[in-house]
């Protein structure tokens, strides 16, 4: 057999070790041994081309780089019920948030709550459920094998390790650039969704300057930015009242151009 447990495992390993939300977490296994003949602890070259840890994707070349082909690509920790639990909890977030950078590096986790049965939480599949008792007192968390060599896969199991929230984890590993194109996106998400509910609150006619009854200052507010964001995209100048005008439109616009990037989003670092 010629699986390795590679460096990056290993210290992985100890760093959750080292986590202070664990106290009692010892690493009991990277590379299998006769108790786990196949699998995640087992290499790609020690495992048949037909074992569920060699099948998927990220499991197999080309996605897994020929380097990794003889890396055990899973870790046993094991903890006291109380650490089982807390770990639980931020596994369980993951696994809820799909839009999570930090899934993509993991296969699966059997891992437990403190009650009922242990669960398998697999990142992949989408999947919860039921896994062996053993894992009431370990937990076992596979990689995708293309992540087992990946410095960044090591960084991201003790993100979720330490309780990290998702934008914690961005700010820790993002380039400012992929930061603000996620700040544009969710930028424009929120104008179609404003707009949207804009769209329900006008009244069939229009509004009426300086009438209180149908004008809502906070809308008109919010329509002044909009128009104004519009008239620095198209040179044009739109002055209120603004009966007539397609919201629907203006919405579609406005987003289409905070996507493209033409309206260009100040982005400020914390603490400046
Ligand atoms: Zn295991």
């Amino acid at each position: 057999m010629s699986t390795s447990a590679t460096g990056v495992m290993q210290d992985a390993a100890d760093d959750w070790e080292e986590l202070p939300s664990y106290p009692s977490a010892v690493c009991s296994g990277i590379k299998g041994d006769t108790n786990h003949p196949n699998g995640y602890h087992i290499s790609y070259n020690d495992n048949s081309k037909n074992d569920f840890s060699t099948t998927r994707p990220d499991d197999k070349p080309p996605n897994m780089p020929s380097a990794n082909a003889n890396d055990a690509s899973a870790i046993d920790m094991s903890m006291s019920s109380t650490d089982m639990a807390k770990s639980y909890k931020n596994w369980k977030r993951l696994f809820d948030d799909h839009s999570d950078p930090r899934r993509k590096y993991f296969n699966a986790v059997n891992c437990y709550s403190g009650s009922g049965e242990a669960r398998r939480l697999d990142f992949v599949a989408n999947t919860n459920t039921v896994a062996s008792p053993d894992h009431k007192w370990h937990e076992h968390c596979s990689w995708r094998r293309r992540y087992a060599r990946d410095q960044t896969a090591r960084k991201g199991y003790v993100s979720v390790g330490r309780g990290d929230t998702k934008q914690q984890w961005e700010e820790e590993t993002m380039s400012l650039t992929d930061r603000q194109d996620n700040m544009i996106d969710a930028t424009a998400t929120r104008v179609e969704a404003f707009t949207a509910k804009w769209k329900n609150e006008i009244p069939e006619s229009g509004w009426v300057e300086d009438s209180d009854e149908v004008q809502p200052n906070h809308l008109v507010i919010k329509i002044d930015a909009m128009i104004a964001a519009l008239a620095r995209i198209e040179g044009v100048v739109v002055t209120l009242p603004v009966a007539g005008v397609d919201y629907e439109l203006l919405a579609t616009m406005v987003a289409d151009k905070v996507r493209s990037g033409t309206i260009t989003l100040e982005f400020v670092e914390e603490g400046e």
